[in-house]
């Protein structure tokens, strides 16, 4: 695989794929943390004398100009934190702006996903589209690392027709994936949490072998405690998976793998911020409540796990860490993390938000990762077509 150093760049142009999908609210971005993690990369072209045309996404337009989804406000900010000018271009195919830039200067194209054929699922169509994107340039950098699991012709199709390399944020998700996969510092840990058993149960399966701890927190911590015959009354559920979760559990202690699971739930009569919090036995939820957080007990004793760990990869919130009252167990737990003195990870986009929210900085954590869905496929053992190609 090339490096993003593996080109001279003057008088060249790139096409750069980042990924600056971040939310927006009545036209005004509310966290540009994705914009900031993409601008070493574009930094570095310009500096090299590269005519930089970069290509992104926003929300999911479906082929449609959606116009609360433009990539305008971006451009914008983009500007102002590269300090430069740049340039938007409404046009996605034939742009005048994108065949026009200089050396030195930077495009950014409307939401490439305005264009159905960007997310088709027919070769050709897409094939069409990404021509027309490395028409504009040289070479293709893929920095977009939270669509690199995406066979989409602005990830994928285009890296076949032009000279490719990964950016430096592509690059630096890619080393931190490998340490979690291979060979990594011991012991071990994985903390999960979030919703629902469903999203996480592929990257269950995946690091069962490969860890020492693995801890459960968060609305899928139910499914868990109802697999063992418990009451869990409204909390959430999934129960369709109860038989894959007994599996797990079982194969988990056939590999000797720590399963931590809470012994104490926070419970409250619903879900909202004002419900009344209750701290109860594990083995004794009332049936008319509903578990929002783990309790402090288990709290303590997954940060005491992890704190031992050389390794430690977090994903999913520990309870419903929009409530204050239910944000205790996410705290404990980001707390711990901090304190490795290994390699720490969070990944995840609610998970990223939640140590905001409570008050961390980025660099408390060895890594925190930008691109949810692509880390957690990674770690299921999937193959991103989006790196793939670029080998
Ligand atoms: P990530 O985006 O980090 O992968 P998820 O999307 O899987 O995380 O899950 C995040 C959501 O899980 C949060 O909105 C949080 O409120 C919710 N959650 C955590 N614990 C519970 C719980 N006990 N009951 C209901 N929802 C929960
Ligand atoms: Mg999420």
């Amino acid at each position: 695989m090339n490096s993003l150093q593996s080109f001279d760049y003057a008088g060249k142009r790139v096409l750069l794929r980042c990924d600056l999908n971040v939310p927006i609210k009545d036209g005004v971005i509310t966290d540009d943390g994705r914009i900031r993690a993409s601008l070493p990369t574009i930094q570095y072209l310009v500096s090299q004398g590269a005519a930089v045309i970069i290509t992104a996404h926003l929300g999911r337009p479906k082929g449609e100009r959606k116009a609360e989804l433009s990539l305008a406000p971006v451009a914008h900010r983009l500007g102002d934190l590269l300090d430069m000018k740049v340039t938007f271009s409404q046009e996605i195919i034939g742009s005048i702006e994108a065949k026009n830039v200089k050396a030195g200067e930077v495009v950014l194209i409307e939401n490439i996903r305005y264009e159905g054929a960007e997310t088709s699922k027919d070769e050709s169509e897409r094939t069409t589209l990404a021509k027309e994107l490395a028409a504009y340039a040289d070479i293709f950098i893929s920095d977009g690392f939270g669509a690199v699991h995406r066979k989409h012709a602005s990830v994928y199709d285009v890296a076949k027709l032009l000279p490719h390399a990964p950016g430096y944020l592509v690059a630096a998700e890619i080393d931190v994936l490998k340490k979690l996969t291979q060979n990594p510092q011991r012991p071990y840990g994985v903390v999960l949490g979030g919703s629902k058993v469903s999203d996480k149960i592929g990257v269950i399966e995946n690091l069962l072998d490969k860890v020492n701890v693995m801890a459960i927190g968060g609305g899928m911590l139910f499914t868990f405690l109802a697999a063992q015959g418990y009451e869990i009354g409204k909390s959430l559920v999934e129960v369709d998976l109860i038989p894959t979760v007994k599996e797990l559990m079982a194969r988990a202690e056939k590999l000797s793998v720590t399963l931590l699971l809470p012994t104490d739930i926070v419970v409250a009569p619903a879900f909202a911020a004002d419900a009344t919090p209750t701290i109860v036995g594990a083995d004794s939820i009332p049936a008319d409540q509903m578990g929002l957080d783990i309790g402090p007990v288990s709290a303590a004793a997954f940060a005491a796990a992890i704190v031992e760990c050389k390794t430690v990869f977090w994903n999913g919130p520990m309870g419903v860490f929009e409530f204050p009252n239910f944000a205790v167990g996410t705290k404990v737990v980001a707390q711990a993390l901090t304190q490795v003195t290994g390699i720490s990870v969070v990944g995840g986009g609610d998970s990223a938000a939640a140590v905001r929210k409570l008050g961390f900085a980025d660099s408390d954590f060895g890594y925190i990762s930008t691109g949810g869905g692509a880390s957690l496929e990674y770690l299921e053992g999937k193959e991103l077509p989006g790196i793939s190609v670029l080998a």
